[in-house]
């Protein structure tokens, strides 16, 4: 069986009074696409930073057999997590290429030449607009930097927080596939996902988060038939 990268157990993120998460549980299998789909205010973007550390939270968080719970933001990234957040967070008047080089900061081993050239290789567009200022790339080009700025730091678990958000058909295609070549090259990817039934033709299991609770849960291919999920979320 595929051992568990990431386990969430009984998870609860509160902003004041408002409880965002209210127990969830969540696995990760090493090497899969787990997403986690849901209508807006579900609580998809609280579970991503309580699970990178962002937010505090109660309840279990295990990662590579360890209880992270209680490990720094800074921590949690050398041991190989990475949230690409919903905003991107790209530094707009510094150059793709500066911005790239920032995501291997936090890391221990250098060089990073070779992984530069990798994230070249994977996006050539970033290589062509190496010196551009990323705040003036496209929707598209930026999420591609996020993304490659998110490689730099070596990730074993990548986070991804809508990673299609404000794009066109054609580059969330393009996005979701470059998700799944780095799934099958070893890479585990929890994605949260407004576009519900493109994320789970990549993903291998899916949960349905509901007013902070998992509502469903399941293989990711087995949830793209259900009727009900159908009916509310993919749009019939
Ligand atoms: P979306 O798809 O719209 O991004 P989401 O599923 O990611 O939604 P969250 O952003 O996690 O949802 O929000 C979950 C709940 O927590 C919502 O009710 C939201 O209003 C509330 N919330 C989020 N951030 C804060 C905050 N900083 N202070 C208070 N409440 C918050």
């Amino acid at each position: 069986m595929t051992p568990n990268l990431l386990e969430v157990v009984d998870l609860h993120t509160r902003y004041g009074r408002v409880e965002a998460l209210n127990g969830v549980s969540i696995t990760v299998p090493q090497g899969h696409i787990v997403s986690v789909i849901g209508a807006n205010g579900a609580g998809k973007t609280t579970l991503m930073n309580s699970i990178m550390g962002v937010l505090p939270s109660q309840g279990q968080l295990r990662y590579a057999g360890h209880d992270i719970q209680n490990m720094s933001l800074e921590t949690r990234v050398q041991q190989g997590i990475c949230l690409v957040p919903e905003r991107r967070d790209l530094f707009a008047s510094m150059t793709v290429a500066d911005n790239l080089m920032l995501g291997a900061y936090s890391r221990r081993s250098k060089p990073w030449k070779a992984d530069l050239e990798d994230v070249y290789r994977r996006f050539p567009r970033l290589l062509e607009r190496r010196a551009q200022l990323a705040g003036t790339l496209s929707g598209g080009e930026q999420q591609m930097l996020a993304i490659g700025r998110a490689l730099m730091a070596k990730p074993k678990l990548l986070l991804l927080d809508e990673p299609s958000l404000g794009l066109a058909p054609l580059i969330v295609r393009d996005i979701l596939l470059m998700v799944k070549h780095l799934r099958d090259e070893g890479l585990t990817v929890l994605l949260v996902e407004q576009n519900a039934r493109a994320s789970l033709a990549i993903s291998d299991e899916a949960y349905v988060l509901e007013t902070g609770q998992v509502k469903m849960s399941g293989p990711a291919a087995e949830l793209a038939r259900n009727e009900e999920l159908s009916a509310s979320y993919l749009g019939g």
